[in-house]
């Protein structure tokens, strides 16, 4: 049952850390959060940690992601010494994918791109949230043109599930104010131009005053970069 309006008068005033300790008091275990080491969610991994969270953190690991993006993933395990779930792509889909359209077939149409996120990313996702009431995201409304409409929580349609984004309103100066207040570990390549990291081969630095996301399917509209992820046209009410 779709309960976002409750919902938002239960949080109504709450900062981040606020909403998180609400959806774990609300949720208990049946709330996961999911992480791709970017610097949001590297914040949402901190927090998390700080409020003694019980409940489970999960990674689409596609494959594809640059060593950098291993490295922040080993030292925020280190660190952190949470519970961490490894989704990766099912073997038996992953081959007929590359058998049929090479390695690098998301460059050849928008069509092909989105197989390749259906296999590495969406399927597995639907892995990790299934069982589960409620996803944390690190999405924020200033990120690009399809995330303007983020809210702290809405039903997420597609997964049939709450989605709590506890960053929705921060800026980017809040986000690295709190990494480098809290000595938070994050990507190297967040230094090297890369303000949104996702696979190596889907993803480039950007220019200064390009829109954060501009590096990610850089090839394509802009209207079109979003992985499916969060594609499931979330509702409010
Ligand atoms: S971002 Fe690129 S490499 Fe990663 S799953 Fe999507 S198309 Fe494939």
């Amino acid at each position: 049952m779709n309960l976002c309006k409750e919902f938002h008068n239960e949080i109504k005033g709450l900062n981040a850390e606020g909403i998180l300790k609400w959806a774990l008091t609300r949720f208990g275990e049946r709330v996961v959060l999911g992480t791709s080491f970017g610097a949001e969610d590297q914040v949402l991994t901190d927090l998390w940690a700080r409020t003694g969270a019980q409940g489970h953190i999960f990674t689409l690991d596609t494959g594809r992601f640059f060593q950098e993006t291993y490295d922040v993933m080993d030292a925020t395990m280190k660190r952190y010494e949470l519970r961490m779930e490894v989704y990766t792509p099912g073997a038996g889909d992953l081959a007929r994918l590359v058998e049929s359209n090479g390695p690098n077939l998301f460059y050849e149409s928008m069509e092909k791109r989105k197989a390749c996120c259906a296999v590495r990313k969406t399927i597995p996702l639907r892995r990790a949230l299934s069982g589960r009431d409620a996803w944390v995201t690190g999405l924020r409304r200033e990120q690009s043109i399809t995330r303007t409409q983020t809210q702290a929580i809405e039903w997420d349609e597609l997964h049939g599930i709450y989605k709590i984004s506890p960053l929705h309103d921060w800026t980017e100066e809040q986000v690295w104010t709190y990494i480098r207040t809290r000595n938070v570990p994050y990507n190297a390549l967040h230094d090297k131009g890369f303000p949104s990291i996702g696979c190596a081969p889907c993803t480039r630095a950007v220019a200064s005053g390009e829109d954060a996301r501009a590096g990610r399917w850089w090839w394509e509209q802009p209207e079109h970069r979003e992985c499916g992820l969060h594609s499931g046209r979330p509702r409010q009410s």
